[in-house]
């Protein structure tokens, strides 16, 4: 579904991606972790286009997404992504942050829209929050909604960037318990996280990126029992 062929991309004279080959299966949980600053933001990014590269190839569904004539606005509501920090309309309800995209974007009928949505907030465990506005709502509920917004769009692929480390401890468990639950659900993935056990739990895949480059890759019993790379075994005793 997705594929990346000799990714290179520069932040000036810095090297941020460095020759990134990566593919990712449909229904594949794939989690990237890796040291503050080694590149997991930009790589995600780039999938979406909010980040251009300068050299290689990314396709997704065998489309360059680089490709003249793509429509940017349409690819990019095909891919959900959901961030550190919530980004959830302040003046909106949860109810109104999840129809607005579907009906501006997707053409859905007001009455359709919230059906939808009202279906996708009680997924996510907050059919109740349905008209509170996000202050209303502690920051784990946020990142549901954010979620539950994200999955509106019915977009085949979803990019989570530390979705949980803006969170107070005690939040982290009912977000990344929704995630499992996409998971599980087939969704494919792609997550930037240090949540150990959620990757132990759910990934098909973990990549560990260092200084721009994908060092290792593996299946998470892999990874975490018998990690290759020096850095990656410094990295995972640093975070145990
Ligand atoms: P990570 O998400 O793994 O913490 P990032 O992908 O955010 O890392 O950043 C990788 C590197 O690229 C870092 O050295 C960062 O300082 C640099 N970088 C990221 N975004 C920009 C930018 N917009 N301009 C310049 N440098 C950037
Ligand atoms: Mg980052």
């Amino acid at each position: 579904m997705i594929k990346f062929e000799n990714v290179n991309k520069w932040f000036g004279n810095y090297q941020a991606l460095v020759d990134v080959n990566e593919s990712v299966d449909k229904g594949d949980v794939v989690v990237v972790c890796g040291p503050s600053g080694s590149g997991k933001s930009t790589m995600i990014r780039t999938l979406n286009r909010l980040e251009p590269i300068h050299s290689g190839r990314i396709a997704i569904d065998g489309q360059d997404i680089h490709a003249h004539g793509l429509d940017v606005n349409t690819f990019r509501s095909r891919i959900g992504f959901v961030f550190q920090q919530f980004n959830l309309f302040p003046h909106l309800t949860a109810l109104d942050n999840c129809t607005l995209a579907p009906i501006h974007l997707r053409g859905l009928s007001k009455a359709h829209a919230r059906e939808q949505a009202l279906s996708l907030l009680d997924r996510v465990g907050l059919a109740h929050k349905a008209n509170a506005h996000p202050t209303e709502l502690s920051g784990g509920q946020q990142q549901r909604v954010a979620i539950a917004r994200a999955l509106a769009m019915e977009p085949p692929l979803m990019l989570f960037d530390e979705p949980t480390s803006a969170l107070d401890p005690e939040m982290v468990g009912e977000v990344l318990t929704v995630m499992k639950a996409l998971a599980r659900d087939g969704m494919t993935m792609v997550v930037v996280t240090h949540e150990m056990g959620f990757a132990r739990d759910v990934a098909d895949r973990v990549l560990f990126m260092d200084a721009g480059k994908v060092l290792e890759r593996g299946e998470p019993h892999e990874f975490f029992n018998a990690p290759q790379h020096p850095r990656a075994q410094q990295f995972l005793s640093d975070i145990r």
